[in-house]
């Protein structure tokens, strides 16, 4: 066993007072550097920077993605998604879960160590903390000592920080609503609607509440992701993991040597100590694991400095720890390939709808009672209830086609339907054909309703027209 110096590895001693969270108390984390600090940085850059530079980028002069509520449109890039369209952000919804339940799958909270915007927010926050606060020992002596102001400056700005990136998050929320440039612009003239001011205080509350004070604790008693997640894993699932067949039995350095007929844990508790949910992962899987890997990095710079090889806790499955083979093929299994069919499913009819979408939608409900009417010039009436919608970005005039049946006559015959932009058309229309032509109960018949100016803004609808009985 090696020759290290006892001092250095509990050179920290105040956090041989940590224990596992409870919840009654805040979790001041250690922050240590390694390989999965690294990973996290690496993937929280493109969650905060997508959300921060989304908005200001634009698609033919417009910003690429806009909810516009008033509008009742949804634009997505070069894509307009309206009401009717929904079913695409159904399955957009359908598409992130199911990636979640994959993700969940093969390596358990992944998600939530790495990208959730809880987690990466409270990273934020908490690094902010440690800026202004210090270490988390110094964090610890700061929150217990009496205010003073050393205390209040430092409480202030932190607080001031903490306060300016929870507003900065909220306007950029608003800014995908009400435009980035109008939501920036509006909250300085103080000019916000009562909505935007409600959304404002909303999201800034949120993110401040939930990221600043609340935090792990989120992690660990309130996300509901986190109560299921059991049901998505199973034994090949890779998640954070302390060996304690090496590991135990445990004992503290003595004299600076690890004692014979101990394992490698020397209960330095540093992996506790960095641990941003409070977990003491030694005591097993818990639901407060984020799967972050930091304690993976505190108990490898450990085994470095005791002399031992790396991976006490690392990222392995119940199985891998029973065999102690590693699984070659974890993609390989009934649940991710289920979820991958899913995923890929789902992203398929989100193409198929953005590319088979109609500029133009016409829904046609045949009328049940009478389901048609014997006219007194001979000739058969069937009614259609019929509601168009002009799905493009400007006024349009519209015709309606009747084809199918020899000399039907309606009357939208020589009508034009002028639509402004999203506007929803309600229309009655009386079909008649002479009773010699309806040779069937009921016969194909086709709707098309075409814009006069623009042959490609067009939709067909087929239906039958129904007659009595031959
Ligand atoms: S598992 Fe590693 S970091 Fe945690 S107490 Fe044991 S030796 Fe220290
Ligand atoms: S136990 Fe380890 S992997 Fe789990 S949340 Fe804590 S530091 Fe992250």
């Amino acid at each position: 066993m090696s020759d290290t110096n006892k001092s250095d590895i509990y050179q920290h001693t105040d956090y041989l007072n940590y224990d596992v969270n409870a919840g009654d108390g805040t979790v001041h984390a250690r922050r240590m550097p390694g390989r999965f600090r690294m990973r996290k940085w690496l993937a929280m850059l493109p969650t905060v920077g997508l959300f921060f530079v989304l908005p200001y980028f634009e698609w033919a002069e417009r910003q690429a993605v806009l909810f516009d509520i008033p509008d009742r449109k949804f634009y997505l890039f070069g894509g307009v998604i309206w009401p009717q369209d929904l079913w695409m952000l159904a399955l957009l919804l359908l598409f992130c879960f199911v990636c979640l339940f994959a993700m969940t799958a093969i390596s358990g909270r992944i998600f939530c160590g790495f990208t959730c915007p809880q987690s990466v927010w409270t990273d934020i926050l908490s690094w902010v903390e440690y800026k202004v606060e210090g270490k988390a020992t110094e964090r610890i002596k700061l929150d217990a000592a009496p205010w003073g102001v050393t205390k209040i400056r430092k409480k202030v700005t932190k607080h001031a920080l903490w306060l300016v990136i929870c507003g900065a998050t909220a306007i950029t929320f608003i800014g995908y609503f009400s435009g980035i440039y109008n939501a920036w612009g509006d909250f300085f003239d103080f000019s916000y609607s009562i909505f935007e001011w409600a959304s404002f205080i909303i999201v800034l509350l949120l993110f401040y509440v939930n990221t600043g004070f609340v935090r792990e604790q989120v992690c660990n008693w309130v996300c509901p992701y986190a109560r299921i997640q059991g049901v998505m894993t199973d034994d090949n699932t890779i998640v954070t993991t302390y060996d304690e067949r090496r590991g135990e039995p445990r004992g503290r350095l003595k004299q600076g040597n690890v004692e014979e007929g101990k394992g490698d844990c020397i209960d330095c508790k540093v992996c506790v100590s960095v641990c941003p949910t409070g977990v003491d992962i030694r005591k097993g899987q818990q639901i407060g694991c984020i799967n972050c890997g930091v304690c993976i990095d505190a108990c490898d710079s450990i085994m470095d400095q005791v002399k031992r090889p790396r991976g006490l806790i690392r990222f392995m499955s119940h199985n891998e720890f029973k065999t102690g083979e590693r699984d070659k093929h974890p993609f390989l299994r009934v649940r991710p390939l289920i979820y991958s069919f899913a995923t890929v499913a789902a992203l398929v009819g989100i193409i198929a709808g953005i590319v088979l979408k109609s500029p133009v939608d016409i829904n046609v409900n045949h009328a049940r009672s009478p389901l048609y009417t014997m006219m007194s010039n001979g000739s058969l009436q069937n009614v259609y209830h019929m509601d168009f919608m002009n799905k493009t970005e400007s006024a349009a005039d519209f015709v309606l086609l009747i084809s199918g049946l020899d000399g039907v006559t309606s009357n939208a015959d020589d009508t034009v339907f002028h639509l402004k932009s999203g506007e929803l058309k309600h229309f009655d229309l009386h079909a008649r054909a002479d009773k010699k032509v309806v040779t069937q109960e009921q016969q194909p018949i086709t709707f098309e309703l075409k814009s006069v100016s623009n042959a490609d803004v067009r939709v067909i609808y087929k239906s039958v027209f129904i007659g009595p009985r031959h």
